[in-house]
């Protein structure tokens, strides 16, 4: 007999990072400062940027950290705009905020992707950057993007946090922009708990995010970085400690011999099972733009033909009684993927009918790279049974 696979536990960490914890934990050198060099912390940097081919990689707290410190470098005015998609997670137009800019968020379709009709017409003269989340790795039209910013000269930073893995035209998203961020977080592709990194080719941009994540007095001789730049940045910035400590390190590093298994799994999960649930009518797996190749560790699906809430509510919950734990993004209240609840934005909330509607039928299910082909086949029949039960009566959900 089959039952529900869980979803929410991670995969071990691999055996390696083991000794080195130990390492660490006899040693007591945590800080990533301490030793004069190859701390874990510089060598997972050196690793990290090899891999994505960036000539300069940064490691933070979190992806969210990230972000703040990539605006900061930009210099931008009290107050400028920052361009966003309304379809990301609170923490995004959250880094914006504390960056002192105005996050103007940009309609997204039901493809889950940068509305580029809106895009193009939100991106005014006044607009200081702009920062593309490329939300539960969904890739936005990078090719028009980036076409339209180096036409206007705005700086693009990429939120890769949920994208590590993906290509776009054989290039690796994150390194499209001029500044690419990266979470460690439990829910990514590499779990360390938490942690961030954020990669860039600017000697100028590697130099300032260095000092303002912490790296005070001559810290920075540390970083294998063009040094002229730091002394132009001496005591200029302020500080903001959001360095990452040498055990995150030791849990990430060993991952990164992973990420090609769990890519290629992830995705391999992802298309079968979006396979099955576009065999029924009410379930509809939006495909990927042409030149994506995704690496998904979820997976996103509309409701088609489901008019009421509460039919999509009757669903998530068909969808829970047999152990698959749906998630409807603007169903559930006081989710922080649901724009309308970022009320700590200044000033009016816009009006996002097309992202509304999206996430009102937009539904959620965690599909880590580890799942079986029999848990794929419970997840999908479960998805597909409760949606049909809820459409064999309709009218008592209130049409
Ligand atoms: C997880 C996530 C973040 C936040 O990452 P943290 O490391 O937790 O700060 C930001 N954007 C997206 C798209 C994410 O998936």
């Amino acid at each position: 007999m089959s039952s529900a696979p869980n979803v929410y536990d991670a995969e071990p960490i691999p055996e390696a990072a083991r000794s080195e914890i130990d390492r660490l934990l006899q040693s007591g050198d945590l800080f990533r400062y301490t030793a004069p060099q190859d701390a874990p912390v510089a060598l997972l940097e050196a690793e990290f940027a090899e891999l994505m081919g960036s000539r300069f990689a940064l490691a933070v707290s979190s992806c969210s950290q990230a972000l703040f410190l990539a605006l900061k470098t930009l210099q931008l005015p009290r107050g400028a705009k920052v361009l966003v998609p309304a379809f990301t997670f609170a923490a995004v137009p959250s880094a914006i905020v504390h960056a002192d800019c105005q996050p103007v968020l940009v309609e997204v379709g039901d493809n889950y992707r940068v509305d580029m009709g809106d895009f193009e017409a939100k991106l005014t003269a006044d607009v200081g950057a702009i920062l593309i989340s490329h939300m539960r790795g969904h890739t936005s039209d990078m090719d028009a993007i980036m076409a339209l910013a180096d036409q206007r000269g705005v700086p693009v930073i990429e939120d890769a946090a949920h994208s590590l893995g993906t290509m776009w035209q054989g290039k690796k998203i994150g390194t499209l922009g001029r500044i690419g961020c990266f979470s460690f977080q439990s829910y990514k592709m590499i779990n360390a708990g938490e942690g961030g990194i954020l990669v860039t080719d600017d000697a100028d941009i590697i130099a300032q995010a260095i000092i303002m994540s912490g790296a005070y007095e001559h810290n920075w001789k540390k970083h294998p970085v063009v040094h002229d730049r730091f002394a132009h940045w001496q005591n200029k910035l302020p500080l903001y400690n959001t360095r990452m400590q040498n055990l995150s390190a030791a849990v990430i590093r060993p991952q990164l011999a992973e990420l090609a298994r769990r890519v290629r799994d992830g995705l391999a999960n992802h298309d079968y099972v979006a396979g099955l649930l576009n065999g029924s009518p009410w379930l509809d797996v939006p495909a990927p733009l042409l030149p994506e190749t995704r690496a998904p560790d979820s997976i996103q699906f509309n409701l088609v033909g489901l008019d009421s809430d509460e039919q999509a509510v009757a669903f998530q919950e068909a969808a829970m009684a047999r152990g698959v734990s749906v998630q409807v993004f603007g169903l559930s209240e006081n989710n922080a993927r649901a724009f309308w609840n970022w009320q700590f934005i200044p000033g009016e909330m816009p009006d996002l009918p097309q992202t509304r509607a999206m996430l009102m039928r937009a539904c959620d299910v965690r599909l880590p790279a580890r799942l079986t082909r029999p848990d794929l086949d419970y997840i999908a029949t479960a998805l597909i049974d409760a949606v049909a039960d809820v459409m064999a009566e309709p009218r008592a959900y209130g049409t």
